[in-house]
């Protein structure tokens, strides 16, 4: 068989998409989804002139149109192609949870079926000029990483940004992460370690809730040569915010988490 013509068709939709950023996590409930959303809302904030787009490509669990407040919106499949739903004035997000008559419906696709879904929204989402575009997926490596890998490829994408807790059981799949990144030739932007404190809001104790007894993130990204983009501490705010779908980044914006998103976002 001959090249997927799907792959020059995503190539031109994506021409003016200037950074393509998938989001990996080896572990479910790392807080890959909020770590998207919270990039998403600081990339836009602190770049006022960029527009920032988020794909979730998690097509069995989509969190996204939830954690960012715009569940129950309806997207619309214009002759340019489906028009996004938008977040603020320059962050936008296309999701399954847009499709489905109902916000609890359960996706039960085999692969092929969820590749297509992939290719579809590469392929037909009207995205005008974006500076960033992040792809939220699933946990893991499944087929749908390898698909987004290999559907974006004539595009070009940027790299992976690989997100953990400082536990060592999230640590052994962050080794196999890099690995999947390094054998599928994606490059690795860095990681980002989530839930590495919790600083008490009465006391302001610091405490390690997952005990880093290797050193955390930071030992393992020196020992694999990946980049620490920041650490994110808990924060019992930043879980209600994005189970409320508020904006964190806006709401708090001199909390810890936010200054290290600051950092992180400065520093890519
Ligand atoms: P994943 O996408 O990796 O499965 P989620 O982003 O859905 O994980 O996060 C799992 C849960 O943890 C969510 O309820 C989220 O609100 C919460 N959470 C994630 N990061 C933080 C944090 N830094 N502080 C507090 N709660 C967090």
């Amino acid at each position: 068989a001959g090249p997927d013509p799907a792959l020059e068709i995503i190539k031109e939709r994506l021409a003016n998409v200037k950074h393509k950023i998938i989001i990996l996590s080896g572990k479910g409930g790392v807080g890959k989804s909020t770590v998207t959303s919270l990039l998403g809302h600081a990339l836009a904030k602190l770049n006022p002139d960029a527009n920032v787009g988020i794909l979730d490509a998690d097509i069995c669990g989509p969190s996204q149109p939830r954690v960012l407040g715009v569940s129950g919106e309806q997207v619309h499949n214009s002759g340019s192609g489906w028009s996004p739903v938008y977040v603020t004035d320059n962050l936008s997000l296309m999701s399954i949870g847009f499709l489905l008559a109902s916000p609890d419906d359960a996706v039960i696709w085999r692969g092929p079926k969820k590749n297509g879904m992939i290719k579809q929204f590469l392929s037909e989402v009207d995205w005008g000029d974006l500076d960033y575009l992040l792809i939220d997926t699933p946990p893991g490596t499944s087929d749908e990483h390898l698909s987004v890998i290999q559907y974006l490829s004539a595009a070009g994408v940027s790299g992976a940004v690989v997100v953990t807790t400082p536990q060592e059981v999230a640590l052994l799949d962050v080794r196999k992460e890099i690995q999947f990144c390094q054998k599928v030739g994606l490059p690795v932007l860095g990681v980002v370690e989530n839930m590495s404190l919790f600083v008490c809001p009465n006391c302001q104790a610091r405490s390690e809730i997952f005990p880093a007894t290797t050193g955390g993130a930071r030992a393992l990204c020196a020992a694999l040569g990946a980049r620490l983009l920041g650490a994110l501490p808990l924060d019992p705010l930043l879980a209600r915010c994005c189970d409320s779908g508020a904006d964190f980044v806006a709401e708090l914006p001199h909390s810890p988490a936010v200054l290290a998103l600051r950092a992180i976002v400065a520093g890519t």
